[in-house]
């Protein structure tokens, strides 16, 4: 069992699913959470495993979803909470064309476990003129139950948070895990990995005409939560660095609603958040290049869902268990860019 500290800054997706594997491990740690305004609360939590503008396999996805739904299920079994929705992603055809490529990858093997052939959807208020593919899910997670949940549990279960923004001098004999989503661009320490902001507009609607079940997908998606309420999104927007939501996003969301729905709907939130992205998309792992204490857990950018789980357990046997990092996420990938006056 190793004696080290290790202290986990940031309490979203990353520093949450960070921090689940010291408690299913046995070691401890601590957790500093800002409790401010972040991009985990605002996002969908969805987990797709298909990138429809090129109907190919997300990066990964053989390897990230079943070692997901393995995370995610222990957790839901412990908390005694349903965090997975496993609710299907319907994909509205918006051409003959995409209907016909979908059409082709039946009976591709690689596809099997995910591609549903074609299909019809018969709605009164979804307009499916080319018909729709159901892609097999896991659905979506709810985070913010996931991160509420986990931190009453893993309090009450030894592992130590400390709610204020980590500002504390460091100490040479701790390890420093920094898992601060977009704000890690703010952090001196690590300039050299130059995170891509991707600002994102989400809404929540009610609709109480719509009744459907499963995940909507047309160029946004419409996800059912309960109670006739749906969140629907989402919005890029690179310029914006501010994690508040903006009046172009909500409108460019109204419109493309509005292009493949007709329904009767009341906006009840509108909310924006910043997703950490990195230009190779690849997350980022590792330790500062001269400061062997300080290390970060970061850019899960557009599926931190997907990602956390697989990663985090990876992060975790880096940090305790000595074992190597993926090359690919590694953030020794960056090094180069690194200058000894960077502190
Ligand atoms: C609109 C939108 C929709 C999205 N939809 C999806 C989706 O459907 N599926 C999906 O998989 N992903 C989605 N994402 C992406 C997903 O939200 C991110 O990948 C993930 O939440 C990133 O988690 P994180 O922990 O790295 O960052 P964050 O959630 O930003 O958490 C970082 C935390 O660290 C805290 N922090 C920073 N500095 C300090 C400090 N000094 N001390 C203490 N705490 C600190 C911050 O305040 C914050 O609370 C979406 C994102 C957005 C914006």
């Amino acid at each position: 069992m190793s004696e080290k500290k290790y202290i986990i800054i940031g309490w979203g997706l990353a520093g949450s699913t960070l921090a689940w594997q010291f408690y299913l491990e046995g070691v401890p740690c601590t957790v500093y959470d800002s409790r401010e305004n972040h991009c985990s609360r605002v996002a969908a939590g969805m987990i797709n495993p298909i990138v429809f503008k090129r109907l190919t396999k997300g990066w990964k996805v053989d390897i990230l979803m079943p070692y997901a739904k393995g995370f995610y299920s222990k957790v839901e079994e412990t908390l005694g909470v349903s965090l997975l929705s496993n609710k299907k992603i319907v994909r509205v055809f918006s051409s003959v064309e995409e209907q016909n490529n979908w059409a082709s990858l039946e009976g591709d093997g690689r596809f099997d476990a995910y591609l549903n052939p074609v299909d019809d959807l018969d709605h009164p208020h979804v307009n499916a003129p080319f018909g729709v593919g159901k892609v097999n899910s896991l659905g979506n997670l709810d985070i913010n139950l996931y991160l509420d949940k986990s931190k009453e549990f893993l309090s009450e279960n030894g592992v130590e948070f400390i709610n204020r923004p980590f500002m504390s001098k460091m100490l040479d004999r701790d390890e420093y895990i920094y898992c601060q989503g977009y704000k890690l661009t703010m952090n001196p320490f690590f300039q050299h990995l130059k995170l891509k902001l991707a600002h994102g507009d989400v809404l929540t609607i009610k609709a109480p005409d719509l009744k459907y079940d499963d995940i909507l997908n047309k160029n946004m998606f419409v996800l059912p939560l309960g109670d006739d309420l749906y969140r629907i999104g989402s919005t890029y927007n690179w310029e914006m660095t501010e994690p508040v939501p903006t009046e172009a996003g909500k409108n460019e969301l109204l419109e493309r609603l509005r292009s493949f729905c007709s329904f009767d709907f009341e906006i009840v939130s509108h909310e924006g958040g910043i997703r950490p992205t990195v230009q190779d998309r690849r997350p980022l792992l590792g330790t500062h290049p001269v400061r062997k204490g300080m290390h970060v857990f970061n850019g899960l950018g557009t599926k931190g869902v997907s990602i956390a789980p697989y990663y985090a357990n990876m992060m975790f046997n880096y940090l305790v268990n000595n074992k190597d990092l993926d090359p690919e996420v590694d953030i020794n990938r960056f090094k180069k860019h690194f200058m000894r006056n960077f502190v």
